[in-house]
């Protein structure tokens, strides 16, 4: 894909790629929901452009992408509005952590959030919200891994955070949403994420990424966040 005929993972992306690297990341999806026996609409790609620039996010957006996932709230607020301004009908998903003091801006610029994980972070939300009057669907993180630096509910305490989330914050969870552990096989834990979801009656799926989105669908993934892939490597750690 790439015409320097290196990796396509090896270099960022230009305005006469993105097409092509969309479509083969739209073929593969598709070819996983054929194998996984699922609709292709049931899998929303989220083309996940943290660290990059407006000047390499916009070609993939002219190559018919529209939603887009940013884990930082500053970068990002340095970025969409000009975005937005040229393409209409944009998408924003927050994939990455948030603090309580970010709630209004984290409110105000995106349409879906994917990372509550603390009671603290929901009600500042829920507040957020209804002063803005935007009610935006959340997904809850669970650190399926049970790992110490990373965000997440724990899998035991899910179930309890879900209703406190739903029933005292008033949100609009919407699914749950997982990063394994770097190192194990990702499927147990796309599967446990499931079977939270299924028995909390929850739709949405927010988990694989480019190395194991086809995974994640087999698993019942709603929502794949694609960014190297896509992409190409990031110049710096995100
Ligand atoms: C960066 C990031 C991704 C995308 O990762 P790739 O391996 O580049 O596809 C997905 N989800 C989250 C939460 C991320 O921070």
């Amino acid at each position: 894909m790439n015409r320097s005929g290196a990796n396509a993972q090896s270099a960022s992306i230009t305005h006469s790629e993105a097409p092509a690297r969309l479509a083969g990341i739209q073929s593969a999806i598709e070819q996983a929901c054929r194998d996984a026996n699922r609709a292709r609409e049931a899998v929303t790609l989220i083309a996940v452009s943290k660290t990059f620039g407006a000047e390499e996010i916009w070609p993939v957006i002219a190559a018919g992408q529209r939603v887009f996932g940013e884990n930082r709230v500053q970068e990002s607020q340095a970025k969409w509005p000009e975005l937005r301004a040229r393409q209409a009908g944009l998408e924003l998903h927050l994939i990455g952590p948030l603090q309580s003091n970010k709630a209004a801006d984290a409110v105000a610029l995106f349409d879906v959030i994917h990372t509550v994980d603390r009671p603290k972070i929901a009600y500042a939300l829920a507040e957020e919200m209804s002063r803005q009057g935007r009610r935006l669907p959340v997904f809850i993180q669970v650190n399926t891994g049970a790992e110490p630096q990373k965000a997440g509910v724990l899998p035991e305490a899910a179930d309890a955070f879900i209703a406190e989330c739903r029933e005292k914050a008033g949100l609009d969870v919407c699914g749950l949403m997982c990063i394994p552990p770097a190192e194990d096989v990702p499927a147990p834990h796309f599967a446990l994420l499931a079977e939270i979801a299924r028995r909390n009656d929850l739709p949405d799926l927010s988990m694989g990424m480019s190395a194991d989105f086809e995974v994640a669908i087999h698993q019942g993934a709603t929502h794949v966040r694609v960014g190297s892939a896509l992409f190409g490597s990031r110049p710096r750690p995100a």
